[in-house]
C-alpha cells in the first residue's frame, strides 16, 4: 500500500515518528477489534450486585410501612420509606423529594416542558411565550442535557469548567446581565465527563447570584452523588439549603437516579425541590400519571433499609469500576505521556481525555476504522462541536479489564498517529 507523502519541510524524527505510528496503526486496524468505550453503562457484573431486586418481593409482601398497597394506583410522591433514604444522600428533606419513574432524565425532560407550559413560581409568564430561553452549559458536558434544550429550542451558552465547577466570574455575569437566560445544567459532583465537583464556593455562588430572570431554575443533575472511586468521598454543599439561606429559596431543581446504583434503565429516578415549586410539580405531574410503580419503589427499600445500605452497595460498585479505570490510566501513563493529558477523577464513569487541539474527530475515526468505537468527538458540547476538537470522553465501565486494556492500547496508537500526522502538517 502507498503511504501518504509529508510535507518537505518535515523533520528527519517527525518523519520517523510518523512512519513509526502509521506503523503501528496498520497493526492495530489488522486486528479486527470490536470494542466499546462510548457510554457509561454498568457492566453485568455491576448490574449482578442487585439481582436480589428480582426476586425481594413476593406474593401477599406488597405492601409499603404505611398499609398501603403498592400493586395499586395513588402516591404520587413516592413511597416514604424509598424517599427517606435517598433523602439523605440528595441531600434534600424526604418531605421535599419526589420517587417517580425510571428515569431522572424524563424529569428532567418534563421538567422543561412543565416550565414552557405552565407559569413557574416567580415567573412572569410562561417560557413558551418568551421571544428566547437560554441555558447556560457548562463545558464539557452531558450531551443529553444539550438534546433536551436541542428539543425545546432552547439556546446554549457555553461557559468553562474550572476543576472546582463552572467560572463563576462568567456565570454571574451573564446571570445577572441577561434575562433571557432561565436556566443552567449542573452535574455538581464527579461531573460527566470532566470528574470535577463543585467547590463549596462555587455552590454558595451559585445560591446568591443574582439573576435577571425572576424564575431562573438551576437543573441540578446529581447523577453521581454516591458514585465515588475512592476511600475518601467527596462532599458538595447541599444545594436546596444553600439557596434557601440564600433568599432564593425556589432557584434548584434537584434530580437522581437508582440507574447506576442497582438496574439502569429499571431504577427509580428522584426531584427535590422547594415546597413552592413541589406543589407546582405536584399539580402537573398529576395530569401525567395516577401513581408512579410503587411496587419497584418497594423493591428498592427492601433492598435499601437505610443510606448506609447504599453506601455499602456503591463500595462493590467501586471494587469492578476502579480497575477499569485503572488500566485507562496505566496505558495513558506509558503510551501517552506528553502528548495528551487526562483527568483521574475520584468519582463517576468518565475519564476526559485531551489530545493536542484538532485532533480529537481524527482520533475518533481513526479508532473507530480499526473496530474501536468512542464517543464522538464534539459530544461533550452544545452543537456537537468542540472549538478545540481536543476532547474526547472515555467509559471504561462497560468492557473487561482486558477489553479496556486493549481497547486503550488502540486508542494510544490512533491519538499517536493523529498528533504525528498533524505535526508533519
Ligand atoms: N445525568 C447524567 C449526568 C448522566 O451522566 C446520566 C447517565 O449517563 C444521566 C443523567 C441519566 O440518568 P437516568 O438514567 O436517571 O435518566
Amino acid at each position: 500500500m502507498s503511504q501518504p507523502s509529508t510535507s518537505p519541510s518535515v523533520r528527519p524524527e517527525q518523519a520517523a515518528d510518523l512512519a513509526a505510528a502509521r506503523a503501528a496503526y496498520e497493526e492495530l486496524r489488522a486486528g479486527g477489534l470490536k470494542l466499546d468505550l462510548t457510554r457509561g453503562k454498568p457492566s453485568s457484573e455491576q448490574l449482578d450486585l442487585s439481582d436480589a431486586l428480582l426476586t425481594i418481593l413476593q406474593p401477599g409482601d406488597v405492601k409499603a410501612a404505611d398499609g398501603t398497597d403498592c400493586r395499586n394506583y395513588g402516591g404520587l410522591q413516592g413511597l416514604p420509606e424509598l424517599r427517606a433514604v435517598f433523602a439523605e444522600l440528595l441531600q434534600v428533606p424526604a418531605e421535599q423529594l419526589f420517587a417517580c419513574g425510571n428515569a431522572s432524565l424524563t424529569v428532567m425532560h418534563d421538567m422543561v416542558a412543565h416550565a414552557m407550559l405552565s407559569v413557574l413560581p416567580g415567573a412572569e409568564r410562561r417560557w413558551a411565550d418568551e421571544a428566547e430561553i437560554r441555558f447556560l452549559c457548562p463545558v464539557p458536558g452531558y450531551d443529553r442535557h444539550f438534546t433536551i434544550c436541542d428539543r425545546f429550542g432552547i439556546t446554549m451558552v457555553p461557559v468553562p469548567l474550572t476543576g472546582e465547577g463552572p467560572d463563576m466570574d462568567v456565570v454571574e455575569e451573564l446571570v445577572a446581565a441577561d434575562p433571557r437566560i432561565k436556566g443552567m445544567w449542573c452535574v455538581p459532583k464527579y461531573s460527566n465527563p470532566t470528574g470535577e465537583s463543585y467547590s463549596d464556593e462555587t455552590v454558595r455562588r451559585l445560591a446568591a447570584m443574582p439573576a435577571a430572570a425572576p424564575d431562573f431554575r438551576l437543573f441540578w443533575d446529581n447523577a453521581y452523588a454516591v458514585h465515588h472511586l475512592t476511600a475518601e468521598p467527596t462532599e458538595v454543599l447541599p444545594i436546596l439549603a444553600a439557596c434557601a439561606d440564600a433568599g432564593h429559596p425556589d432557584r434548584a431543581f434537584v434530580f437522581g437516579s437508582t440507574s447506576k446504583i442497582t438496574a439502569a434503565g429499571a431504577g427509580v429516578a428522584f426531584f427535590g425541590s422547594s415546597p413552592a415549586n413541589m406543589a407546582w410539580y405536584a399539580g402537573l405531574a398529576a395530569a401525567q400519571t395516577i401513581g408512579p410503580d410503587k411496587l419497584n419503589q418497594l423493591r428498592h427499600a427492601r433492598f435499601f433499609q437505610d443510606a448506609a445500605a447504599v453506601e455499602t452497595h456503591m463500595e462493590r460498585h467501586r471494587a469492578l469500576l476502579e480497575p477499569r479505570f485503572a488500566a485507562v490510566y496505566e496505558v495513558l501513563e506509558r503510551e501517552l505521556g506528553g502528548i495528551a493529558t487526562w483527568t483521574r477523577p475520584s468519582g463517576g464513569y468518565f475519564v476526559s481525555l485531551q489530545v493536542p487541539e484538532g485532533c480529537a474527530s481524527e482520533v475518533v475515526r481513526l479508532a473507530k476504522e480499526a473496530g474501536i468505537a468512542l464517543t464522538p468527538a464534539g459530544a461533550a458540547f452544545p452543537g456537537g462541536r468542540d472549538p478545540r476538537d481536543s476532547q474526547i470522553r472515555l467509559a471504561p465501565s462497560f468492557p473487561t479489564v482486558d477489553e479496556v486494556r486493549t481497547a486503550m492500547q488502540g486508542v494510544a496508537v490512533c491519538v499517536r498517529l493523529a498528533a504525528a500526522e498533524r505535526a508533519a502538517g
